[in-house]
C-alpha cells in the first residue's frame, strides 16, 4: 500500500470513528490544492536538465499551511500529497496555529552540485512565489534540503515581495532562524519518548536503543538519548549499521561519520547487516530514515517494545496490525517527529515578533507542547478505546472538523 493509501486509511478510521459526516470528510481529505511546476535549469557543464517540482497545500482552515520541502528521486505527486496530508493531521496534534502543506522536487540532490541546488531551488521558488507566503504557506527544510535551501528559497522570494524572514522556517540563524531548530526534530522525538515511557513506569537511562538513520533526526535523537544515559546499541544510515551491545560512544561514532563520511569501520561497534536493525532486540525502536521500513516481511520478528515514528509513515498498515497484536506500543509519526514543525512555529513567531528566544526558552516550550500532546493523544484513547495512532488521528482530525465548521460553507 503506497503512502497516501496509508495515510488515507489512517484518516477514514479516525473519521469513522469521530462519526465525521460525508461531506466534512471528504472537505477534510481533498487537498485544497496541488501544484505541479516544470523547473529546468543549465547544469554546470551548460546542459540543460528539467525536473518536477511540487507543492502540495492540504488544509489551511486552522491557519497557514505549513511543511517541509524533500528533494529525493521517489518524490512524486502522491507521496508529497500524503505528506501534505500527515502535517495538517500533526499541526493539530502538537496545537499550533496552521494547516499542512508539503512540497518536493524530484531529484538526487547528491547528483547536483551546490550550485545546481541553488539554481534549482531558485527555478522552484520562481514557479511558487505567489502561492507560498508568510500568512500562506510557509515551507521549512525536509529530507535532501536544509538551512541553505531555505536562504535560497528566502532570497529569491524577497525579490517578489521585499525582505519576508517569516516566509520559510528552519534558515540559518544569521537571517533569521532559531536557536534549537536543528536539533529541534531529534529533540522532540526524545521528549516524545520519555513521556511515553514515563506513563509505563520506565526511563531513557535504563533502556537500550536502536535507531534506523544517522542524518538530521536520527543523529540528534542518537546524541540527545546517549547524553541522557540511554543505551543505543545499534545505529544504521545509507553507509551501513553498526552495533555495540554495551551502548555505542555517540559522541565518537558522530566524529568518525564527520570525517569519514560513513558508519564503516567504527572502531567502538561491529558492523551489521542493515537489514538486521530493524529486528535486533532492543527495548526501543526508532525508524528515522524512509517510511515503509517496517511491512509485512519484518513485522513479525521485531522484538522492541516500543517503536518511536521519527520518520513519516515507516509503519505501513499491514505492519501496524501485526505489531499491535504483538502488543508492541508504537508512537505515531503525526507526534513523535512533530518537535520539528513545533520549532519552526516558534522561530515564525519569533520572526513576525522582531524577537529572538534564548535556546532553553525554545527547548522548555518544545518540551512543554510534546509532554501536552501525549496528554491529549491519552485522553482520546481513553475516549475512543484506540490505540495511540489513531488517538492521534482523532485528536488532529477532530481539532481541524471544528475549526472547518466554525469557518463554515459558503451557501
Ligand atoms: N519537514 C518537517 C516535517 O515533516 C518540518 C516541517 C516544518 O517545519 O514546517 O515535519
Amino acid at each position: 500500500m503506497n503512502a497516501l493509501a496509508a495515510t488515507n486509511r489512517n484518516f477514514r478510521n479516525a473519521a469513522s470513528i469521530l462519526g465525521l459526516d460525508s461531506k466534512l470528510l471528504s472537505s477534510l481529505l481533498i487537498p485544497f490544492r496541488e501544484i505541479k511546476v516544470e523547473c529546468t535549469i543549465p547544469k554546470d557543464d551548460g546542459s540543460l536538465v528539467s525536473y518536477i517540482g511540487f507543492r502540495v497545500q492540504h488544509d489551511n482552515a486552522r491557519g497557514p499551511m505549513k511543511g517541509g520541502i524533500r528533494y529525493h528521486p521517489e518524490v512524486d505527486l502522491d507521496e508529497v500529497n500524503a505528506l501534505a496530508q500527515l502535517m495538517t493531521w500533526k499541526t493539530a496534534v502538537v496545537d499550533i496555529p496552521y494547516g499542512g502543506a508539503k512540497g518536493g522536487i524530484g531529484c538526487d540532490p547528491k547528483d547536483l552540485s551546490k550550485s545546481e541546488l541553488e539554481r534549482l531551488t531558485r527555478v522552484f521558488t520562481q514557479k511558487i512565489h505567489d502561492l507560498i507566503g508568510i500568512h500562506a504557506d510557509v515551507p521549512a527544510p525536509d529530507m535532501g534540503t536544509n538551512a541553505q535551501t531555505m536562504a535560497w528559497i528566502l532570497d529569491e522570494y524577497s525579490k517578489f515581495h521585499g525582505h519576508s524572514p517569516a516566509v520559510v522556517t528552519g534558515k540559518p540563524i544569521d537571517l533569521g532562524g532559531s536557536l534549537g531548530r536543528e536539533a529541534a526534530t531529534g529533540r522532540g522525538v526524545v521528549f516524545a519518548t520519555e513521556a511515553l515511557l514515563a506513563e509505563h513506569g520506565k526511563n531513557v537511562k535504563n533502556m537500550t536503543f536502536a535507531i534506523q538513520g544517522f542524518g538530521n533526526v536520527g543523529s540528534w535523537a542518537a546524541r540527545l538519548i546517549h547524553e541522557g544515559g540511554g543505551k543505543v546499541i545499534a545505529v544504521s544510515d545509507i553507509s551501513g549499521a553498526v552495533k555495540n551491545l554495551n551502548g555505542i560512544d555517540i559522541v565518537e561514532l558522530l566524529k568518525h561519520k564527520e570525517s569519514t563520511g560513513s558508519l564503516q569501520n567504527f572502531a567502538g561497534a561491529e558492523a551489521m547487516d542493515p537489514s538486521e536493525l530493524l529486528v535486533h532486540e532492543c527495548d526501543v525502536l526508532i525508524p528515522c530514515a524512509l517510511g515503509g521500513v517496517l511491512n509485512r516481511e519484518n513485522a513479525a520478528d521485531v522484538k522492541a517494545k516500543f517503536i518511536v515514528e521519527a520518520a513519516n509513515h515507516p509503519t505501513d498498515p499491514e505492519a501496524d496490525e501485526i505489531l499491535s497484536k504483538k502488543g508492541v506500543v508504537i508512537l505515531p509519526d503525526i507526534y513523535a517527529n512533530a518537535g520539528g514543525v513545533t520549532v519552526s512555529y516558534f522561530e515564525w513567531v519569533q520572526n513576525i515578533q522582531g524577537f529572538m528566544w534564548d535556546e532553553d526558552k525554545v527547548n522548555n516550550e518544545l518540551r512543554k507542547y510534546m509532554t501536552r500532546a501525549l496528554q491529549n493523544i491519552k485522553g482520546m484513547c481513553q475516549t475512543h478505546n484506540c490505540n495511540l495512532r489513531m488517538g492521534a488521528f482523532t485528536l488532529g482530525v477532530n481539532r481541524v472538523a471544528r475549526a472547518t465548521l466554525l469557518r463554515g460553507w459558503e451557501g
